[in-house]
């Protein structure tokens, strides 16, 4: 099969032919119709969180089609279209996993970073930890509901518990910001977007929101507290700076979601922070519980993921223009 080899760090990928995977019993080889490309891919190949292994193959937003199953494989067949996440595998018997917190799995194995993802034909992984795509949802969009719509939605459901009438914050418009704004809107929130380029904040309107602020030109906390301060705000984006105007634009009682990962140290007003009552909580990933019910917003057009597809040959291509910021909602490589 063709594969893309992350073969050395801070170089571009290289395609090149790779012997097909076989799966193994309890496992499923899907043939990639599309593959999501995540920030997170930026930092393995720049090496800030290096991956297990060299070479590589990276992508763990996957969308496709079963192949062929192993041996024990009972409740998929070749034909079934399935989505792969980040959750390559996880244990099922760890403290996190029997709290339903599988996305902190202590024995975690990681899709594209400790084993091979999908920027490849083929890809094959554990049964268990492939999800049925709904009927109505496109390949495309499904690779976002794997992740740029999973970790909003835990965000915005288990880690702040938003409810009918919140009004809730996105501080950043990308990749995964804009579906936050659909994820708030669906859960019946009013939703301010921040974003620093005018652009994102069109595709903010675009995709629902209700109130839009440009950080470059004006100060979002003042703003947010003008409409009476957000009751949860999330961050995915990568600025300390948004995350303290996130923090300081909560009404007292608010939930803070910290999601974007900036190298460095949040300050915040300790005194502030306990007369206010405030939560600060981190958000990393999602379940599948929280993948099968994205998949199931997005089927029912209550979120749509927004997605700029490139050919699979283009991946370098595609790489450069995300970290550009260019990219207007999710980049995603097509076969
Ligand atoms: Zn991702
Ligand atoms: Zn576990």
């Amino acid at each position: 099969m063709k594969a893309a080899l992350l073969r050395e760090l801070q170089k571009p990928l290289v395609i090149e032919e790779v012997p097909d995977p076989v799966p193994a019993y309890g496992e499923a080889l899907i043939k990639v119709k599309a593959v999501g490309i995540c920030h997170s891919d930026l930092e393995i190949i720049d090496g800030k969180i290096p991956p297990a292994k060299l070479p590589i193959i990276l992508g763990h937003e996957v969308a496709g089609v079963v192949e062929s199953v192993g041996d024990g494989v009972k409740h998929l067949k070749p034909g079934d279209k399935v989505a792969l996440s980040w959750l390559w595998w996880t244990c099922g018997r760890c403290k996190p996993c029997l709290s339903g917190r599988e996305n902190i799995c202590e024995n975690q194995l990681n899709t594209g970073y400790v084993v091979d993802g999908g920027y490849a034909e083929l890809v094959k992984a554990p049964a268990t930890h492939l999800i049925k795509i709904p009927e109505g949802v496109s390949f495309p969009e499904a690779t976002s509901a794997t992740d740029a719509v999973a970790t909003p939605y835990r965000s915005l459901t288990y880690a702040s518990k938003v409810v009918p009438g919140d009004l809730v914050s996105v501080f950043g418009v990308g990749g995964l910001g804009h579906n936050a704004v659909q994820v708030a809107k669906a859960l019946g929130a009013k939703v301010v977007a921040v974003d620093i380029l005018e652009s994102k904040l069109e595709f903010a309107k675009e995709v629902g929101a209700d109130y839009t602020v440009n950080a470059s030109k004006e100060d979002p906390v003042k703003y947010i507290k003008n409409l009476g301060g957000a009751d949860v705000a999330v961050t995915p984006v990568e600025s300390l700076k948004a995350m303290r105007q996130a923090y300081d634009s909560l009404r007292a009682g608010g939930t803070l979601v910290l999601v974007g990962l900036p190298v460095g140290e949040l300050s915040l007003p300790v005194i502030d922070w306990i007369l206010k009552d405030v939560k600060v909580v981190g958000n990393i990933g999602f379940t599948r519980g929280d993948i099968m019910r994205s998949l199931e917003l997005v089927a029912a057009g209550m979120v749509r993921p927004r997605v700029e597809l490139f050919k699979f040959e283009e991946v370098n291509a595609a790489i450069e223009k995300l970290r550009r910021g260019e990219v207007k909602g999710r980049a995603v490589l097509t076969f």
